[in-house]
């Protein structure tokens, strides 16, 4: 079986070919897949029965499936796919007040990394996801935004996984939803825990997409207690990366800070951060930590972000509190996977 989702349009030229039709039908079927977003053959009208039924026999449309699927108060959606093996990932919608639509992925089966506040990183490493496991889930958010007469207009690598762990797939990833959901560069974010020689790779594929750090602390003794990633790449590469990534795509760099009460959250870890800083062309994302089973921190609370943000202002370090959406439904990085193990492992 091939799934239809793998194919470029030359591949599919070369299957409706092989099937004994013509060439313009891989054409019609592109428009099917991307453009109308349909869920199966079937519904492919405007091609011949027998040729839908051949391909029936011989093609799939999509690797995974919809295992839950939960609908925050704010809209968010968030779904946990089940892939051809069993393994589960998540992948969430956020709708904004404006026009804005974005698909939060994952690029891995859990996460090999181990920082320790995060729920993907408690659970460990299953395995990478293809290119197609990763554009899929976005693909799939974009079917059902046009049904509504919507449109995915963001995608943010910030599910499970580490996404320069598995470094191809997701350039290829990226690269089709660029050319087959139409989806910018610029509004194509990759976060990364900092593999610096890989952030220097990537800013030589000529790509204008985002990219975000998880920084977490601007000491190496603390980051690298925070996430074991920062004993192989400490601050000072991975800033020198950072300021290679912005010289080269002439992008500014976000920077992610989990603020943790009373761990990373003082005035004088601020100046240090606005010391480490000063002078690149970045913004900092301050996100109040998501509390997790395996980790005892607490989230910062709001005066103490904001006088993080003005102490940030002194450097001329531009940095905003995110607020957290869908925390109704577990909407953070792993905790709908880990919350379904639990309950699995107490039923069972
Ligand atoms: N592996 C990549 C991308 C996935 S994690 C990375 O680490 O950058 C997406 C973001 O969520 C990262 O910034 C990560 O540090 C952050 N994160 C993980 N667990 C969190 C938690 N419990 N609370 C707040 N942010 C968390
Ligand atoms: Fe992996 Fe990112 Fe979680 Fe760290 S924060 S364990 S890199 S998913």
């Amino acid at each position: 079986m091939v799934n239809l989702y793998d194919l470029s349009l030359q591949d599919l030229e070369a299957l409706v070919t092989s099937l004994g039709d013509k060439r313009f039908r891989a054409k019609q079927i592109h428009r099917w897949l991307y453009d109308a977003g349909v869920t199966s053959i079937e519904e492919m009208t405007d091609l011949p029965k027998g040729l839908r039924e051949r391909l029936m026999e011989q093609a799939t449309l999509g690797t995974m499936t919809v295992a839950t699927e939960q609908v925050s108060q704010d809209g968010t959606v968030k779904r946990l796919y089940k892939l051809h093996d069993g393994k589960l990932i998540e992948s969430v919608l956020m709708p904004y007040r404006t026009q804005r639509r974005t698909a939060c992925i994952s690029s891995q089966a859990g996460c090999a990394m181990g920082c320790v506040f995060c729920a993907t990183g408690q659970m460990g490493f299953d395995r990478q996801l293809t290119a197609t496991e990763i554009f899929e889930q976005a693909q799939r958010y974009s079917v059902m935004l046009k049904e509504r007469g919507e449109r995915l207009s963001n995608v943010v690598l910030m599910g499970m996984g580490e996404p320069f762990h598995n470094y191809d797939a997701v350039l290829e990833a990226i690269r089709r939803m660029m050319s087959d959901l139409g989806i910018g560069a610029r509004h194509i974010t990759v976060s990364t825990v900092g593999l610096a020689p890989k952030i220097r790779r990537f800013a030589d594929e000529g790509l204008q997409v985002t990219l975000a750090i998880s920084l977490h602390a601007a000491d190496d003794a603390e980051r690298s207690a925070l996430m074991p990633v920062n004993r192989r790449w400490d601050l000072q590469e991975l800033i020198d990366a950072c300021r290679y990534y912005v010289e080269k795509t002439g992008r500014r760099i976000s920077f992610e800070w989990a603020l943790i009460a009373g761990k990373n959250d003082s005035e004088e870890e601020a100046r240090r951060l606005g010391k480490l800083l000063k002078g690149l062309s970045c913004h900092v994302n301050l996100i109040p930590l998501n509390p997790t089973a395996g980790y005892e921190g607490e989230p910062t609370a709001m005066p103490d972000a904001e006088r993080f943000v003005e102490v940030l202002g002194r450097y001329g370090v531009p940095a905003t509190v995110r607020v957290r959406r869908g925390i109704d439904i577990d909407a953070g990085c792993g905790q709908l996977k880990s919350k379904n193990a639990r309950r699995a492992r107490t039923q069972g």
